[in-house]
């Protein structure tokens, strides 16, 4: 299986992501969780991408292409927040051909920038195992701590509502082209984000079984 989910940031494609991918047994890639574990670790990439990652920017395409390139050669992924740039979904492209390989479906799960913004005041991350809450849906069951690891949770820097704002302008300005993209491909299923987690799983697995039925 190997699968792009896409969508604005906040409209739930990691909570929906990590789900598919432990349903199927593949493995979930964000690049967002992993260039984080980077600055948590302050290596020689978290002191590169510190500023740009903190100010919403994007970082530079070489140092994602290291990163994706073998999961990519597994064959068996879903990408998560990548790719994010027209240039990156070539990448992508380039580097599935030389692999014998294509994209099974790109699901872009779509919602609008007031519930983003919504959401995403609400949101809650551990920085340890990277999982997801929200104070207004999807609570831990204690305050403040993970319900997985026990980490404590923290607001992200780049989920301040003007951060979001510039994060939401530069995600319309460098993704949509890449839905485009894979439009042309035959690629793109469009998932409403609205609802329940369990809503949208449901409607992600129903477009999954209707292609692998041919119907
Ligand atoms: P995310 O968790 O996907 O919202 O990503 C958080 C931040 O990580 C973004 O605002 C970017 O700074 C960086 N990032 C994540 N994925 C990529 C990517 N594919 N290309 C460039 N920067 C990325």
């Amino acid at each position: 299986m190997r699968l792009v989910f896409m969508g604005a940031p906040g409209a739930g494609k990691g909570t929906q992501a990590k789900l598919l991918a432990a349903r199927y047994g593949v493995k979930h890639v964000s690049t967002g969780d992993i260039l984080r574990g980077h600055m948590i670790k302050g290596d020689e990439i978290g002191l590169e991408i510190k500023d740009v990652m903190q100010s919403g920017g994007l970082v530079p395409d070489s140092i994602v292409a290291g990163i994706i390139k073998p999961f990519v050669e597994t064959g068996r992924f879903i990408f998560d927040g990548f790719p994010r740039t027209l240039s990156q979904a070539f990448m992508l492209d380039e580097m599935l051909e030389r692999n014998g390989m294509g994209l099974d479906r790109v699901f872009y799960v779509t919602i609008t920038d007031d519930i983003i913004i919504e959401r995403m005041s609400g949101r809650h991350t551990c920085p340890f195992c990277g999982a997801i809450y929200n104070t207004l849906f999807n609570k831990p069951g204690e305050a403040g701590t993970c319900d997985k690891c026990g980490g404590t949770l923290t607001v992200r820097d780049d989920d301040s509502e003007p951060v979001v704002r510039r994060r939401l302008a530069a995600y319309y300005n460098l993704t949509e082209p890449i839905i485009e993209h894979y439009r042309g491909m035959g690629l793109v299923s469009e998932i409403s984000g609205f609802g329940e987690i369990n809503d949208v799983t449901k409607r992600i697995e129903a477009e999954i079984a209707h292609r692998r039925g041919g119907g």
